[in-house]
């Protein structure tokens, strides 16, 4: 498989444009299906201390490299700090976890998961805490970044960002950070094309990450009525009409808009067929009247709000 990188800034680092998403991924398989999917090819795996499996991620990488498909070297782990450890001294006993948890000595990146502070919660009373009744105990960013930094001089990160950020608030990291968020990860999918917040954060030097490239998909699962009602992007006409030009599927032709943007993708699939045809979007191109298509489909829709789900409105 012919994949593709991204420079990452400040450190120079390569981070490939098609990695796999662990989030809903159930424990009980991940082993198995982060396994399956480094032997498709894919070298990034976008990992979290809240999507509870990070364990055995870690085992399936174990596995991975001591089969002899990749070195650490070859692969790219991303983590991210859950919200109740914002605050300085937690932001390290959180990341050592995260490391022991999925077996490493180090990760390429760590990120701050969303510019929301919740009361901590020791971790031996509940791990991972996800989002719970939990309470507001807000820490400005400038305190986390900084913890976050010395994490990279400590030589455990090769680089740190942020994701679910705004402009504003990236603005914000940018006017004091001595180590500079090399990537911004946040919803990317036709209903929701963030191309201003993109723009900026290339215009600043930042790689982007886009999740939930498939839209409403991973929400209907969740039961989200918003996402049932809306026409999934795989059956949206003008997807498949430019999928039956490449004879491609839909799901190939949303991913390969992204990446000709630049966009990093993290699909995730338990389907070892979906998970192949995800990783083999590098063959062909669209045209530029085709991506202005699917660039003007844009509503926008966002599907992870926490305004909606944790009554936290980020996003108002
Ligand atoms: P996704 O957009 O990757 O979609 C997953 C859904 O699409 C699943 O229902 C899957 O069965 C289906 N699917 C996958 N490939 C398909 C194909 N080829 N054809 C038809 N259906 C297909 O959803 P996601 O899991 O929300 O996002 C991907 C990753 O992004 C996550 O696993 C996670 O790693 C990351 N993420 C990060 C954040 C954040 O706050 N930073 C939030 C959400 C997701």
């Amino acid at each position: 498989m012919a994949t593709q990188s991204l420079i990452l800034q400040p450190g120079g680092y390569k981070m490939p444009l098609l990695g796999f998403g662990t989030w809903k991924v159930d424990k009980n398989s991940t082993a198995d299906v982060v396994y399956k999917a480094i032997e498709a090819g894919y070298r990034l795996l976008d990992c979290a201390c809240d999507y509870g499996n990070e364990v055995q991620v870690g085992q399936g990488i174990k596995r991975a490299i001591e089969s002899g498909l990749v070195t650490r070297e070859e692969l790219f782990i991303t983590s991210k700090l859950w919200n109740t450890y914002h605050h300085k001294e937690h932001v390290p006993q959180a990341f050592a976890r995260t490391l022991s948890d999925l077996g490493l000595e180090y990760l390429d990146l760590y990120l701050i998961h969303f510019p929301i502070s919740l009361k901590y919660v020791p971790m031996e009373e509940r791990y991972p805490p996800e989002w719970g009744n939990m309470e507001q105990d807000p820490v400005p960013v400038h305190e986390t970044w900084a913890a976050m930094e010395e994490l990279v001089l400590g030589g455990k990160v090769r680089n740190i960002g942020v994701s679910n950020f705004s402009a504003i608030l990236l603005m914000d990291v940018l006017s004091y950070a001595r180590v500079k968020p090399a990537v911004l990860h946040i919803e990317v999918h036709p209903y929701l094309n963030n191309a201003d917040l993109i723009k900026f954060a290339q215009s600043q030097g930042l790689q982007v990450t886009g999740y939930s490239n498939f839209g409403p998909a991973s929400y209907v699962e969740l039961g989200s009525p918003s996402a049932q009602a809306a026409v999934p992007l795989f059956k949206e006409e003008r997807i498949v009409k430019i999928a039956a030009n490449h004879n491609k599927t839909t799901a190939q032709v949303i991913l390969r808009w992204l990446v000709q943007n630049k966009v990093a993708v993290i699909p995730k699939s338990n389907d070892p067929a979906r998970v192949a045809q995800n990783a083999d979007i590098f063959d062909f191109v669209l045209s530029e009247e085709e991506m202005a298509t699917i660039n003007g489909m844009n509503i926008p829709f966002r599907l992870n709000d926490p305004g909606v789900y944790a009554n936290i409105p980020i996003y108002a």
